[in-house]
Protein backbone atom coordinates (compact mmCIF):
# COMPACT_ATOMS: atom_id res chain seq x y z
CA UNK A 1 0.00 0.00 0.00
CA UNK A 2 1.68 3.26 -1.02
CA UNK A 3 -0.15 5.62 1.06
CA UNK A 4 1.42 4.70 3.95
CA UNK A 5 2.09 6.84 7.14
CA UNK A 6 4.81 8.81 5.61
CA UNK A 7 2.84 9.54 3.33
CA UNK A 8 0.17 10.11 4.71
CA UNK A 9 2.36 12.27 7.92
CA UNK A 10 2.96 15.04 4.55
CA UNK A 11 -0.78 15.55 4.63
CA UNK A 12 -1.46 15.64 8.06
CA UNK A 13 0.96 17.92 8.58
CA UNK A 14 -0.29 20.44 5.57
CA UNK A 15 -3.83 20.21 6.65
CA UNK A 16 -2.72 21.12 10.64
CA UNK A 17 -0.52 23.79 8.85
CA UNK A 18 -3.89 25.54 7.31
CA UNK A 19 -5.38 25.24 10.80
CA UNK A 20 -2.86 26.64 12.89
CA UNK A 21 -2.84 29.66 10.08
CA UNK A 22 -6.42 30.17 10.81
CA UNK A 23 -7.87 29.33 7.52
CA UNK A 24 -9.00 25.94 7.76
CA UNK A 25 -12.58 25.99 5.98
CA UNK A 26 -15.75 24.07 7.67
CA UNK A 27 -18.86 23.59 6.09
CA UNK A 28 -22.54 24.28 7.71
CA UNK A 29 -24.86 22.11 7.52
CA UNK A 30 -28.22 23.41 6.10
CA UNK A 31 -31.24 21.17 6.77
CA UNK A 32 -33.79 23.58 4.44
CA UNK A 33 -34.40 24.88 1.23
CA UNK A 34 -32.34 27.66 0.06
CA UNK A 35 -34.43 30.65 1.53
CA UNK A 36 -34.26 33.56 3.73
CA UNK A 37 -34.96 31.39 7.12
CA UNK A 38 -32.56 28.21 7.00
CA UNK A 39 -32.37 25.62 9.49
CA UNK A 40 -28.68 25.48 10.23
CA UNK A 41 -26.19 23.00 11.91
CA UNK A 42 -22.96 24.32 12.94
CA UNK A 43 -21.06 22.72 13.78
CA UNK A 44 -21.69 19.54 11.99
CA UNK A 45 -24.08 17.55 14.10
CA UNK A 46 -24.80 19.72 16.69
CA UNK A 47 -28.60 21.20 17.63
CA UNK A 48 -30.66 22.83 14.19
CA UNK A 49 -31.12 26.55 14.73
CA UNK A 50 -33.37 28.44 12.69
CA UNK A 51 -31.08 31.38 11.17
CA UNK A 52 -32.06 34.22 8.61
CA UNK A 53 -29.39 33.71 5.55
CA UNK A 54 -27.71 37.27 4.97
CA UNK A 55 -25.07 35.07 2.61
CA UNK A 56 -26.49 33.32 -0.03
CA UNK A 57 -26.18 34.48 -4.07
CA UNK A 58 -29.68 34.00 -4.40
CA UNK A 59 -30.31 37.75 -5.06
CA UNK A 60 -33.46 37.29 -7.04
CA UNK A 61 -35.07 34.70 -4.05
CA UNK A 62 -35.62 32.12 -7.27
CA UNK A 63 -33.74 29.43 -5.59
CA UNK A 64 -36.67 27.91 -3.84
CA UNK A 65 -39.21 29.49 -5.88
CA UNK A 66 -42.22 27.70 -6.81
CA UNK A 67 -42.86 28.01 -9.93
CA UNK A 68 -39.22 26.97 -10.31
CA UNK A 69 -39.66 24.41 -8.41
CA UNK A 70 -42.63 22.86 -10.63
CA UNK A 71 -41.18 24.02 -13.91
CA UNK A 72 -37.97 21.73 -12.81
CA UNK A 73 -40.25 18.63 -11.64
CA UNK A 74 -42.13 18.92 -15.31
CA UNK A 75 -39.24 18.78 -16.46
CA UNK A 76 -37.65 15.69 -14.56
CA UNK A 77 -41.25 13.83 -15.74
CA UNK A 78 -41.10 15.02 -19.81
CA UNK A 79 -37.26 14.99 -20.60
CA UNK A 80 -35.76 12.52 -17.76
CA UNK A 81 -33.30 12.63 -15.13
CA UNK A 82 -30.08 12.21 -16.99
CA UNK A 83 -28.38 12.63 -20.45
CA UNK A 84 -25.59 10.28 -19.99
CA UNK A 85 -23.68 12.67 -22.63
CA UNK A 86 -21.79 15.59 -23.60
CA UNK A 87 -23.62 17.98 -25.65
CA UNK A 88 -22.22 17.26 -29.24
CA UNK A 89 -22.81 13.56 -28.98
CA UNK A 90 -26.03 13.14 -27.92
CA UNK A 91 -26.97 15.52 -24.96
CA UNK A 92 -28.77 18.53 -26.87
CA UNK A 93 -32.54 18.84 -26.12
CA UNK A 94 -34.97 20.73 -27.42
CA UNK A 95 -35.42 22.56 -24.22
CA UNK A 96 -31.39 23.09 -23.83
CA UNK A 97 -31.68 25.02 -27.32
CA UNK A 98 -34.76 26.92 -25.88
CA UNK A 99 -32.65 28.02 -23.06
CA UNK A 100 -29.76 29.22 -24.90
CA UNK A 101 -32.17 31.32 -27.05
CA UNK A 102 -33.72 32.82 -24.07
CA UNK A 103 -30.39 33.80 -22.48
CA UNK A 104 -28.91 35.15 -25.55
CA UNK A 105 -32.76 37.74 -25.86
CA UNK A 106 -32.31 38.52 -22.09
CA UNK A 107 -28.62 39.63 -22.21
CA UNK A 108 -28.51 41.44 -25.72
CA UNK A 109 -26.33 39.10 -27.65
CA UNK A 110 -26.07 37.38 -31.00
CA UNK A 111 -25.94 33.99 -29.85
CA UNK A 112 -25.15 31.82 -26.50
CA UNK A 113 -23.53 28.41 -25.22
CA UNK A 114 -24.10 26.41 -22.24
CA UNK A 115 -21.46 24.92 -20.03
CA UNK A 116 -21.82 23.14 -16.83
CA UNK A 117 -20.71 26.08 -15.13
CA UNK A 118 -19.36 29.38 -15.03
CA UNK A 119 -16.18 27.87 -14.21
CA UNK A 120 -16.03 25.98 -17.05
CA UNK A 121 -17.32 28.49 -19.57
CA UNK A 122 -14.10 30.86 -18.18
CA UNK A 123 -12.13 27.61 -18.61
CA UNK A 124 -13.22 26.97 -22.05
CA UNK A 125 -13.25 30.23 -23.87
CA UNK A 126 -10.16 31.64 -23.29
CA UNK A 127 -8.30 29.07 -25.53
CA UNK A 128 -11.18 28.50 -27.94
CA UNK A 129 -10.80 31.90 -29.09
CA UNK A 130 -7.58 33.21 -28.76
CA UNK A 131 -3.68 31.91 -29.47
CA UNK A 132 -0.10 33.05 -30.04
CA UNK A 133 -0.57 35.95 -31.43
CA UNK A 134 -2.92 37.49 -29.03
CA UNK A 135 -2.94 39.08 -25.71
CA UNK A 136 -5.29 39.40 -22.63
CA UNK A 137 -5.60 42.08 -20.71
CA UNK A 138 -7.13 41.59 -17.40
CA UNK A 139 -8.48 43.55 -14.50
CA UNK A 140 -6.11 42.76 -11.40
CA UNK A 141 -9.27 41.49 -9.20
CA UNK A 142 -11.00 39.13 -11.81
CA UNK A 143 -12.45 35.49 -9.88
CA UNK A 144 -10.28 32.55 -9.88
CA UNK A 145 -11.95 30.77 -12.64
CA UNK A 146 -10.99 33.48 -15.26
CA UNK A 147 -7.10 33.52 -14.14
CA UNK A 148 -6.97 29.64 -14.00
CA UNK A 149 -8.82 29.81 -17.41
CA UNK A 150 -6.32 32.53 -18.57
CA UNK A 151 -3.64 29.89 -17.40
CA UNK A 152 -4.98 27.03 -19.98
CA UNK A 153 -5.16 29.70 -23.28
CA UNK A 154 -1.16 30.22 -25.37
CA UNK A 155 -2.23 34.26 -25.90
CA UNK A 156 0.30 36.71 -23.94
CA UNK A 157 -1.24 37.59 -20.58
CA UNK A 158 -1.29 40.80 -18.92
CA UNK A 159 -2.65 43.10 -16.49
CA UNK A 160 -4.24 46.41 -15.15
CA UNK A 161 -4.86 47.77 -11.47
CA UNK A 162 -8.15 47.26 -10.29
CA UNK A 163 -10.56 49.69 -12.66
CA UNK A 164 -7.88 51.86 -13.37
CA UNK A 165 -8.74 53.20 -17.09
CA UNK A 166 -5.00 55.07 -17.43
CA UNK A 167 -3.41 51.59 -16.63
CA UNK A 168 -5.56 50.13 -18.84
CA UNK A 169 -5.46 52.32 -21.21
CA UNK A 170 -1.13 52.31 -21.27
CA UNK A 171 -1.88 48.31 -21.49
CA UNK A 172 -3.68 48.90 -24.65
CA UNK A 173 -0.73 50.84 -26.10
CA UNK A 174 1.77 48.52 -25.51
CA UNK A 175 0.36 46.12 -27.34
CA UNK A 176 -0.68 47.30 -30.26
CA UNK A 177 0.26 45.01 -32.03
CA UNK A 178 -1.30 41.92 -31.37
CA UNK A 179 -3.50 40.26 -33.92
CA UNK A 180 -6.73 40.18 -31.21
CA UNK A 181 -6.54 42.38 -27.89
CA UNK A 182 -9.12 40.94 -25.41
CA UNK A 183 -10.01 43.23 -22.28
CA UNK A 184 -11.39 40.66 -19.36
CA UNK A 185 -13.15 42.01 -16.46
CA UNK A 186 -15.76 41.24 -13.94
CA UNK A 187 -18.99 42.92 -14.26
CA UNK A 188 -19.70 43.30 -10.49
CA UNK A 189 -16.87 42.16 -8.25
CA UNK A 190 -17.75 39.52 -5.83
CA UNK A 191 -15.70 40.99 -2.63
CA UNK A 192 -16.05 44.57 -2.68
CA UNK A 193 -19.54 44.82 -4.58
CA UNK A 194 -18.41 47.58 -6.92
CA UNK A 195 -19.56 47.16 -10.83
CA UNK A 196 -16.89 47.41 -13.64
CA UNK A 197 -16.31 51.10 -15.37
CA UNK A 198 -17.83 49.16 -18.72
CA UNK A 199 -19.13 52.51 -20.44
CA UNK A 200 -15.54 53.76 -20.34
CA UNK A 201 -13.69 50.02 -21.35
CA UNK A 202 -16.06 50.09 -24.39
CA UNK A 203 -14.66 53.58 -25.16
CA UNK A 204 -10.90 52.33 -24.35
CA UNK A 205 -12.28 49.11 -26.65
CA UNK A 206 -13.53 50.98 -29.54
CA UNK A 207 -10.27 53.45 -29.76
CA UNK A 208 -7.70 50.75 -29.45
CA UNK A 209 -9.57 48.36 -31.46
CA UNK A 210 -9.93 45.79 -28.72
CA UNK A 211 -12.32 43.09 -27.61
CA UNK A 212 -14.15 42.93 -24.40
CA UNK A 213 -15.03 40.20 -21.97
CA UNK A 214 -16.89 40.44 -18.87
CA UNK A 215 -17.94 37.93 -16.27
CA UNK A 216 -21.29 38.78 -15.04
CA UNK A 217 -21.92 36.42 -12.81
CA UNK A 218 -22.79 38.57 -9.43
CA UNK A 219 -24.83 40.64 -11.59
CA UNK A 220 -27.17 39.03 -14.34
CA UNK A 221 -30.78 38.80 -13.48
CA UNK A 222 -30.77 42.51 -11.56
CA UNK A 223 -28.25 44.81 -11.99
CA UNK A 224 -29.71 47.22 -14.48
CA UNK A 225 -33.07 48.58 -15.33
CA UNK A 226 -34.39 45.23 -16.46
CA UNK A 227 -31.64 43.40 -14.57
CA UNK A 228 -29.47 42.38 -17.71
CA UNK A 229 -26.91 42.94 -16.12
CA UNK A 230 -23.61 45.53 -15.65
CA UNK A 231 -24.19 46.23 -19.54
CA UNK A 232 -27.29 47.23 -19.24
CA UNK A 233 -26.06 49.87 -16.15
CA UNK A 234 -23.59 50.72 -18.01
CA UNK A 235 -25.34 51.82 -21.10
CA UNK A 236 -23.65 49.58 -23.37
CA UNK A 237 -26.40 46.69 -24.19
CA UNK A 238 -25.01 44.92 -27.48
CA UNK A 239 -21.58 46.33 -26.89
CA UNK A 240 -19.72 43.77 -24.93
CA UNK A 241 -18.03 41.14 -27.14
CA UNK A 242 -18.39 38.38 -24.64
CA UNK A 243 -20.60 37.74 -21.80
CA UNK A 244 -19.65 34.94 -19.44
CA UNK A 245 -22.01 34.41 -16.19
CA UNK A 246 -23.77 31.31 -14.27
CA UNK A 247 -27.07 29.89 -13.49
CA UNK A 248 -26.16 29.18 -9.75
CA UNK A 249 -26.67 32.67 -8.59
CA UNK A 250 -29.28 34.79 -9.66
CA UNK A 251 -30.82 32.52 -12.05
CA UNK A 252 -32.07 29.85 -9.83
CA UNK A 253 -28.65 28.84 -7.98
CA UNK A 254 -28.69 25.32 -9.63
CA UNK A 255 -25.73 25.02 -11.45
CA UNK A 256 -24.80 25.84 -15.12
CA UNK A 257 -23.10 28.83 -16.80
CA UNK A 258 -22.89 30.14 -20.58
CA UNK A 259 -20.79 31.91 -22.67
CA UNK A 260 -23.21 34.73 -24.93
CA UNK A 261 -22.17 36.92 -27.59
CA UNK A 262 -20.56 37.49 -30.82
CA UNK A 263 -22.01 34.84 -33.06
CA UNK A 264 -18.19 33.83 -34.60
CA UNK A 265 -16.78 33.61 -30.91
CA UNK A 266 -19.63 31.30 -29.83
CA UNK A 267 -19.49 28.93 -32.53
CA UNK A 268 -15.66 28.71 -32.04
CA UNK A 269 -16.56 27.63 -28.42
CA UNK A 270 -19.10 24.72 -29.91
CA UNK A 271 -16.06 23.85 -31.85
CA UNK A 272 -13.11 23.75 -29.56
CA UNK A 273 -14.08 24.60 -25.63
CA UNK A 274 -13.14 21.83 -23.71
CA UNK A 275 -15.39 21.43 -20.85
CA UNK A 276 -18.24 21.71 -23.64
CA UNK A 277 -16.55 19.00 -25.63
CA UNK A 278 -15.85 16.63 -23.01
CA UNK A 279 -17.56 17.52 -19.76
CA UNK A 280 -21.68 16.44 -19.48
CA UNK A 281 -24.68 18.39 -20.09
CA UNK A 282 -26.50 20.15 -17.95
CA UNK A 283 -29.51 17.93 -16.84
CA UNK A 284 -33.19 18.24 -18.18
CA UNK A 285 -34.47 18.87 -14.92
CA UNK A 286 -31.81 22.10 -13.85
CA UNK A 287 -32.59 23.18 -17.51
CA UNK A 288 -36.12 23.41 -17.21
CA UNK A 289 -36.02 25.21 -13.73
CA UNK A 290 -33.61 27.71 -15.58
CA UNK A 291 -36.29 28.19 -18.55
CA UNK A 292 -38.69 29.21 -16.48
CA UNK A 293 -36.10 31.58 -14.76
CA UNK A 294 -35.58 33.30 -17.77
CA UNK A 295 -39.34 33.61 -17.99
CA UNK A 296 -40.31 35.18 -14.84
CA UNK A 297 -37.28 37.92 -14.72
CA UNK A 298 -38.10 38.38 -18.72
CA UNK A 299 -41.67 39.51 -18.09
CA UNK A 300 -41.28 41.29 -14.96
CA UNK A 301 -38.76 43.67 -13.17
CA UNK A 302 -40.76 43.33 -10.08
CA UNK A 303 -38.08 40.65 -7.82
CA UNK A 304 -35.25 42.83 -8.87
CA UNK A 305 -36.85 45.94 -7.71
CA UNK A 306 -37.59 44.76 -4.56
CA UNK A 307 -33.90 43.70 -4.24
CA UNK A 308 -33.21 47.24 -5.29
CA UNK A 309 -35.46 48.52 -2.35
CA UNK A 310 -34.18 45.46 0.16
CA UNK A 311 -30.66 47.07 -0.82
CA UNK A 312 -30.97 50.35 -0.22
CA UNK A 313 -32.59 49.87 3.14
CA UNK A 314 -30.36 47.88 4.16
CA UNK A 315 -27.08 49.91 2.80
CA UNK A 316 -28.82 53.00 5.05
CA UNK A 317 -29.54 50.93 7.92
CA UNK A 318 -25.99 49.75 8.62
CA UNK A 319 -24.72 53.05 8.09
CA UNK A 320 -26.92 55.10 10.24
CA UNK A 321 -26.03 52.72 12.91
CA UNK A 322 -22.53 53.67 12.69
CA UNK A 323 -21.07 50.39 10.55
CA UNK A 324 -18.86 50.97 8.07
CA UNK A 325 -19.84 49.86 5.35
CA UNK A 326 -18.00 49.67 1.43
CA UNK A 327 -20.09 52.43 -0.44
CA UNK A 328 -21.23 51.09 -3.72
CA UNK A 329 -25.00 50.18 -5.45
CA UNK A 330 -24.98 46.50 -5.27
CA UNK A 331 -26.45 44.01 -2.94
CA UNK A 332 -23.22 42.97 -1.78
CA UNK A 333 -22.47 45.16 0.97
CA UNK A 334 -19.36 44.28 2.95
CA UNK A 335 -19.48 45.65 6.84
CA UNK A 336 -15.85 46.09 7.33
CA UNK A 337 -13.79 45.13 10.58
CA UNK A 338 -10.45 45.24 9.20
CA UNK A 339 -9.07 43.00 11.99
CA UNK A 340 -9.60 38.99 10.81
CA UNK A 341 -10.15 37.76 14.59
CA UNK A 342 -12.80 40.81 14.91
CA UNK A 343 -14.56 39.74 11.85
CA UNK A 344 -14.45 35.77 13.02
CA UNK A 345 -16.18 37.20 16.77
CA UNK A 346 -18.04 39.28 14.87
CA UNK A 347 -19.76 36.50 12.96
CA UNK A 348 -19.97 34.09 16.22
CA UNK A 349 -22.39 36.57 17.82
CA UNK A 350 -24.14 37.26 15.15
CA UNK A 351 -24.82 33.47 14.46
CA UNK A 352 -26.32 33.51 18.23
CA UNK A 353 -28.56 36.19 17.55
CA UNK A 354 -30.11 34.22 14.66
CA UNK A 355 -27.91 35.88 11.85
CA UNK A 356 -26.54 33.66 9.05
CA UNK A 357 -23.11 35.64 7.75
CA UNK A 358 -19.59 34.67 7.20
CA UNK A 359 -16.34 36.92 8.41
CA UNK A 360 -13.95 36.92 5.44
CA UNK A 361 -9.97 37.70 5.95
CA UNK A 362 -6.77 37.18 4.51
CA UNK A 363 -5.86 35.65 2.21
CA UNK A 364 -9.32 35.78 0.70
CA UNK A 365 -9.50 39.61 1.26
CA UNK A 366 -6.09 42.05 1.21
CA UNK A 367 -4.62 41.72 4.73
CA UNK A 368 -6.29 44.25 7.05
CA UNK A 369 -9.39 44.28 5.14
CA UNK A 370 -11.38 41.64 6.86
CA UNK A 371 -14.88 41.87 6.88
CA UNK A 372 -18.29 40.48 6.96
CA UNK A 373 -20.22 40.48 3.81
CA UNK A 374 -23.55 40.80 3.48
CA UNK A 375 -25.79 39.79 0.56
CA UNK A 376 -29.53 40.64 -0.16
CA UNK A 377 -32.20 38.86 -1.62
CA UNK A 378 -35.23 39.58 -3.10
CA UNK A 379 -36.63 36.52 -0.58
CA UNK A 380 -35.73 39.18 2.25
CA UNK A 381 -39.16 40.76 3.92
CA UNK A 382 -39.27 43.53 5.62
CA UNK A 383 -39.20 42.23 9.07
CA UNK A 384 -36.12 39.98 8.35
CA UNK A 385 -34.11 43.18 7.80
CA UNK A 386 -35.17 44.64 10.64
CA UNK A 387 -33.95 41.66 12.60
CA UNK A 388 -30.74 41.85 10.86
CA UNK A 389 -30.30 45.22 11.33
CA UNK A 390 -30.80 44.82 15.26
CA UNK A 391 -28.42 42.09 15.71
CA UNK A 392 -25.66 44.01 13.67
CA UNK A 393 -26.20 47.00 15.55
CA UNK A 394 -26.55 45.28 18.59
CA UNK A 395 -23.17 42.95 18.03
CA UNK A 396 -21.13 46.18 16.92
CA UNK A 397 -22.75 47.66 20.04
CA UNK A 398 -20.98 45.15 22.32
CA UNK A 399 -17.42 45.52 20.66
CA UNK A 400 -17.90 48.93 20.65
CA UNK A 401 -17.21 49.46 17.05
CA UNK A 402 -20.65 51.91 16.41
CA UNK A 403 -19.26 55.03 15.10
CA UNK A 404 -15.89 54.85 14.93
CA UNK A 405 -13.77 55.72 12.35
CA UNK A 406 -11.62 53.04 10.68
CA UNK A 407 -8.44 53.98 12.44
CA UNK A 408 -10.35 53.96 16.14
CA UNK A 409 -11.33 50.15 14.53
CA UNK A 410 -7.63 49.46 13.73
CA UNK A 411 -5.74 51.23 17.20
CA UNK A 412 -8.04 48.66 19.14
CA UNK A 413 -8.34 45.10 17.62
CA UNK A 414 -4.74 45.79 15.11
CA UNK A 415 -4.93 44.72 12.12
C1 LIG B 1 -19.54 32.33 -8.91
C2 LIG B 1 -18.69 32.80 -10.00
C3 LIG B 1 -18.21 31.92 -10.98
C4 LIG B 1 -18.43 30.44 -10.91
O1 LIG B 1 -19.71 30.10 -11.31
P1 LIG B 1 -20.16 28.56 -11.24
O2 LIG B 1 -21.28 28.47 -12.21
O3 LIG B 1 -20.55 28.29 -9.84
O4 LIG B 1 -18.98 27.76 -11.66
C5 LIG B 1 -17.47 32.44 -12.02
N1 LIG B 1 -17.20 33.76 -12.10
C6 LIG B 1 -17.62 34.63 -11.16
C7 LIG B 1 -17.30 36.08 -11.29
C8 LIG B 1 -18.38 34.18 -10.09
O5 LIG B 1 -18.77 35.03 -9.14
Amino acid sequence: MAFNDSIRGIYQKELGDIRSAGIFKEERIICSPQDSDIDVQFPAGAEQKRVINMCANNYLGLSSHPDVVEAARKGLDHRGYGMSSVRFICGTQDIHKELEGKLTAFLGTEDTILFPSCMDANAGVFEAVLNEQDVMISDRLVHASIVDGMRLCKAQQDTFKHSDMGHLEEKLQLHASARVKLIITDGSFSMDGDLAKLDQIVALAEQYNALVFVDDSHASGFIGRTGRGTHEHCGVLGKIDIITTTLGKALGGASGGCVSGRRELVEMCRQKARPYLFSNTIPPVVVSGANAVLDIISKTTERRDKLERNTAFWRKGLTEAGLIIKDGETPIVPVMLFNAKLSQDFAKELYQEGIYAVGFFFPVVAKGQARIRTQLSAAHDQHHLDKALAAFTKVGKKFEILHKTKQEIIERFGM
